[in-house]
């Protein structure tokens, strides 16, 4: 019987996982199957973009797996067995149960309200696309409003920083304010806060620095020190956070939900459950943990695929690098800062600013998709037709993970 491997997920972290893995296990020993809820690759790393109005490109999975012998299930997953070694998953069919061998869960994160109130009733987002295009239809009717055009932003993350100043650029007639907990780019250097800072006002935003958002009301937010800040779209940007599926299902997690893996990215709790990505709670090779990061979804990726084909292939498992070695920030489309950081995580001194730096985030972005739209690529052309007769095999199997009916 073939090795099953499922993989939950199909975004910067799972897409790379299951693609290299069917460059390296033979399709005759090796089943993949990639559950994902979406039918296309979405690039989260630019939905500050897609909010702010411009068009990205979403391939579709079906076309990203083709010829590669991964079997493609669009579907939501609802849970984890680990004892049982079964995902349940629901579609429109009615869903069903998928057996593995081995699982990869990849189902990153989305936003995170901290509990304040409101958040979820009144305030956008940009972490995941429905809600990037929800912002994106606020932001067009007030841009076709006389008055009333004010838009906020809370948080100042890189996320925050990313949106502020992409739809300050992007829609110069709305009224942007960024709201930092803190000392507006605080974990930057000298240099690139000052960058920043002069960004910011050359694009027109104010910044509400050292005030902490209490609660976000339909027109205005809530600030700790009593001040009300009036706000037409609200864009919260404070963090994000995990599905509560792995928890749920028994596997080790943090407090918030974050599966705990060992150095090759296996549930301390379930061995034969990897995690990868923002889902993972993985240590660097520094002695702290990974950042939720596209960058981490590569590496935890890397090294959850050795660790897989190891005991599959025989070969031995190697050490990948598990590293964070700094930020991209974009702000706008010709401008950016693009900051180092030490083996404690804190800034160098030096940060690469303006133009230069905006067409190094440009080219990381088009690398990334890249890299996740050709999962196969310098996959032996023998090993494309055994993928490719999988392929059609799996065709045949009409219904091969659904219930059958009794
Ligand atoms: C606006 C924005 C800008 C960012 N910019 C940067 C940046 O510049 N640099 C950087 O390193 N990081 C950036 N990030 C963070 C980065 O996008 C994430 O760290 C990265 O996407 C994590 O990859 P992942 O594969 O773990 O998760 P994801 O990319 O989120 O993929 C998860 C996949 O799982 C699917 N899924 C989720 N739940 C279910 C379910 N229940 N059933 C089935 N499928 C499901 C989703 O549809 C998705 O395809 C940014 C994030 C945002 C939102």
């Amino acid at each position: 019987m073939k090795h099953r491997v499922v993989v939950l997920g199909a975004g910067y972290a799972g897409a790379y996982v299951a693609g290299t893995l069917a460059r390296r296990l033979s399709p005759a020993d090796t089943e993949i199957t990639v559950v994902n809820a979406e039918p296309d690759f979405v690039q989260r790393l630019r939905l500050h973009q897609l909010a702010a109005g411009q068009e990205i490109e979403a391939p579709k999975l079906a076309d990203v797996f083709a010829g590669t012998g991964i079997r493609l299930r669009l579907a939501r997953v609802t849970a984890v067995d680990p004892e049982r070694r079964v995902v349940a998953v629901a579609d429109a069919a009615g869903g069903g149960e998928i057996e593995y061998d081995t699982l990869v869960h990849a189902l990153g994160s989305h936003g995170a309200d901290h509990g304040v109130p409101g958040v979820a009733e009144h305030a956008f987002d940009v972490a995941g696309r429905p809600s990037a295009l929800r912002l994106r239809e606020r932001l067009d009717s007030l841009s076709r409003r006389d008055g009333g055009r004010s838009v906020l932003v809370v948080g100042d993350g890189l996320t925050g920083i990313e949106t502020a100043t992409e739809i300050a650029e992007s829609r110069p007639g709305l009224s942007v304010t960024l709201v930092a907990r803190g000392e507006l780019g605080a974990p930057l250097s000298a240099g690139a806060r000052g960058h920043l800072h002069r960004a910011c006002e050359r694009m027109g935003i104010t910044v509400w620095e050292h005030t902490t958002v209490e609660a976000v009301e339909a027109a205005r937010v809530l600030c700790a020190d009593g001040t009300a800040l009036a706000s037409d779209a609200t864009v919260w940007a404070g963090g994000f956070a995990v599905s509560p599926i792995a928890a749920a299902g028994g596997l080790e997690v943090t407090e918030n939900g974050r599966i705990v893996v060992d150095r090759m990215m296996r549930s301390v709790s379930h061995p034969n459950v990897y995690a990868v990505g923002d889902s993972a709670y993985a240590i660097g090779d520094n002695g702290r943990p990974l950042p939720m990061s596209c960058a981490s979804a590569g590496y935890t990726g890397r090294q959850a695929v050795d660790a897989i084909v190891g005991p599959l292939t025989g070969r031995k498992i190697a050490n990948t690098r598990l590293e964070y070695v700094g930020n991209h920030i974009s702000l706008g489309r010709r401008d950016g800062i693009l900051q180092m950081v030490d083996d404690e995580g804190q800034a160098k001194p030096k940060y690469v600013g303006g133009r230069k730096a905006a067409r190094i985030k440009a080219g990381i972005l088009r690398m990334s998709l890249w890299a996740t739209s050709h999962p196969t690529f310098g996959l032996p052309k023998r090993k494309h037709r055994l993928a490719d007769a999988q392929d059609a095999s799996a065709e045949k199997a009409v219904a091969w993970s659904r219930p059958q009916p009794h």
